[in-house]
C-alpha cells in the first residue's frame, strides 16, 4: 500500500474498510496519518497532533451481576460477578475500560489512580501506565492494584484510538481480520445434561472449540468428559480446565483418561504456582494435548518465570488483570520471543482488538459469564460468526458504548 501525497501540508493515507479518508492540515514537519469513522466526522474536534491532550477526568463505577445459574470450577464457586468500569475523558472524547474484579478495585481507582493520571497526556499511555505502577509500589502489584491499572489502561487505549478516530486494532496494527474463539463454560455445578447442552449449543453455532471445567469431583470427571465428547461429536475440539485442582500424579492419570476423549488442551492441570508440576505435565501428557496456564498473571515477571520454566504449550493472559492492553502487548512480546502462542483469558470484548493485532494471539476465551454481561452492558459487543470474532472497523476504539440504563440495574 503506497501513501498518496497531496500538495504541501496535506497528508493523505489509503482508506481502510468502513473508514473515510480525512485530510488533516499538519502544523509540524513530521506528518502523521489520521482516520475518522464516518459517523463521527461531524462531531470531530480537530485534534492537534503535536501537543498533549490532557486527561480531564476519570469516572469509575462497579456493577454486580448475578450469574444465570450457580457456577463452579475445580477450586471455586460463585453466583455473581462484579464488573468495574472506567471512563477517562480528554480532548472531548471518552474512553471506556473495565475489569472483572472486586468493588475495592473501583475504590482504588477513584481514590488513588485518578489523581495519578489526571492532567497527564492521553496520547502517552506508557507514561500514564508507568506512573500508575510507581504509585502502587507499596500497595503490592498483583491482584487489586493490577486489575485497577488494567481497567484504566484499557480506557486510555480506547480513548487514544477515539482521539485519532481509529478502531483500536488499527492503532495497534492489525495482523488478522478475525480471531477464533472457544466456547467456555461447562461448569462443574452443571448437571451432565446441562453441560452437554451448552457445549453442543456452541458447536452447533459454529464455535468448534469448547472448554469444560473439571476437578471439583475428580471421581466424576472421566464420565463428564466422555459425556461432553458424546454431545459435541468427533470433529469439535474439547478443552478441559482443572483450575489447579489436581495433584501432579492425579493430573497425569487424568491426562491419560481425557486423551481417550480426544482432549487437546489441559488447562491448569495442577496449580499455576507449581511450575515444575506444569512442566512435568507438559513433558508427559499424551501427544497432541497442550498444557495451558497464565490467567493469574498480574505482571510481566510472572509470565517470564512461567515461560522460563517451560511450563506451558500455550500461555494465557488476561488484559483485565495483567496491566491492561499495555501489559497484554508486553506478554505477547514474551510469547513471540519463545515462539509460543498466546490465548486471551475471558473478557472477549476487551481482547478482540488486541487479539487481531498481535501475531502470537491464537484464540479468545468466549466465557459464558462474561459474554452474557458484555452483551447486556455494551452496545457494540460482537457475536462470533463461524467461530470467529471480527472487529467492527466502523467504530472507533474498542467499539463499545455502555448501555447506561441496562447497567444501572446492577450498580453496586
Ligand atoms: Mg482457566
Amino acid at each position: 500500500m503506497g501513501s498518496l501525497w497531496a500538495p504541501h501540508s496535506y497528508f493523505c493515507v489509503p482508506k481502510p474498510r468502513g473508514i473515510e479518508l480525512v485530510k488533516i492540515q499538519l502544523d509540524s514537519a513530521q506528518p502523521r496519518p489520521i482516520f475518522m469513522p464516518s459517523n463521527q466526522l461531524s462531531a470531530m474536534r480537530k485534534p492537534s497532533l503535536t501537543s498533549a491532550v490532557p486527561i480531564e477526568r476519570i469516572d469509575v463505577a462497579s456493577y454486580t451481576i448475578p450469574t444465570d445459574f450457580p457456577e463452579a470450577d475445580g477450586t471455586l464457586e460463585w453466583d455473581k460477578t462484579t464488573l468495574v468500569l472506567v471512563h477517562v475523558t480528554a480532548g472531548g472524547m471518552r474512553g471506556v475500560g473495565y475489569t472483572y474484579a472486586d468493588t475495592a478495585t473501583a475504590r482504588l481507582i477513584a481514590d488513588t489512580l485518578a489523581k495519578v493520571i489526571t492532567g497527564k497526556d492521553a496520547m502517552s499511555i506508557s507514561a500514564a501506565w508507568g506512573a500508575m505502577v510507581r504509585r502502587i509500589r507499596n500497595l503490592g502489584r498483583p491482584g487489586i492494584c493490577s486489575m485497577a491499572i488494567s481497567a484504566v489502561d484499557a480506557a486510555l487505549w480506547d480513548l487514544k484510538a477515539k482521539l485519532l478516530g481509529l478502531p483500536l486494532v488499527t492503532l495497534l496494527g492489525q495482523v488478522r481480520e478475525s480471531i477464533p474463539v472457544y466456547g467456555s463454560g461447562g461448569f462443574t455445578s452443571y448437571s451432565i445434561s446441562q453441560m452437554q447442552k451448552q457445549l453442543a449449543g456452541w458447536v452447533g453455532a459454529g464455535i468448534v472449540r469448547v472448554k469444560m471445567k473439571v476437578g471439583s469431583q475428580p471421581w466424576e470427571d472421566a464420565n463428564r468428559v466422555r459425556a461432553a465428547r458424546q454431545a459435541i461429536g468427533s470433529a469439535a475440539e474439547l478443552f478441559v480446565d482443572a483450575n489447579g485442582a489436581y495433584g501432579r500424579k492425579q493430573a497425569l492419570a487424568m491426562a491419560e483418561i481425557f486423551s481417550e476423549s480426544d482432549v487437546t488442551w489441559f488447562e491448569e492441570p495442577v496449580s499455576s504456582d507449581d511450575l515444575e508440576g506444569l512442566r512435568l505435565l507438559r513433558d508427559r501428557a499424551p501427544a497432541g494435548m497442550e498444557i495451558a496456564a497464565g490467567e493469574y498473571g498480574y505482571d510481566l515477571p510472572y509470565f517470564r518465570r512461567m515461560l522460563e520454566a517451560g511450563a506451558v504449550d500455550v500461555l494465557q493472559a488476561d488484559a483485565t488483570r495483567c496491566g491492561g492492553i499495555t501489559g497484554f502487548l508486553q506478554v505477547a512480546a514474551l510469547c513471540a520471543a519463545r515462539g509460543l502462542p498466546l490465548s486471551a483469558h475471558t473478557a472477549p470484548s476487551l481482547h478482540l482488538h488486541p487479539g487481531c493485532a498481535l501475531a502470537p494471539a491464537r484464540n479468545i476465551e468466549y466465557f459464558h459469564d462474561h459474554v452474557r454481561i458484555e452483551q447486556m452492558f455494551f452496545e457494540g459487543a460482537i457475536a462470533p460468526k463461524d467461530g470467529q470474532l471480527r472487529p467492527d472497523l466502523s467504530r472507533p476504539g474498542l467499539g463499545l458504548d455502555l448501555k447506561v440504563a441496562d447497567a444501572e440495574r446492577f450498580a453496586a
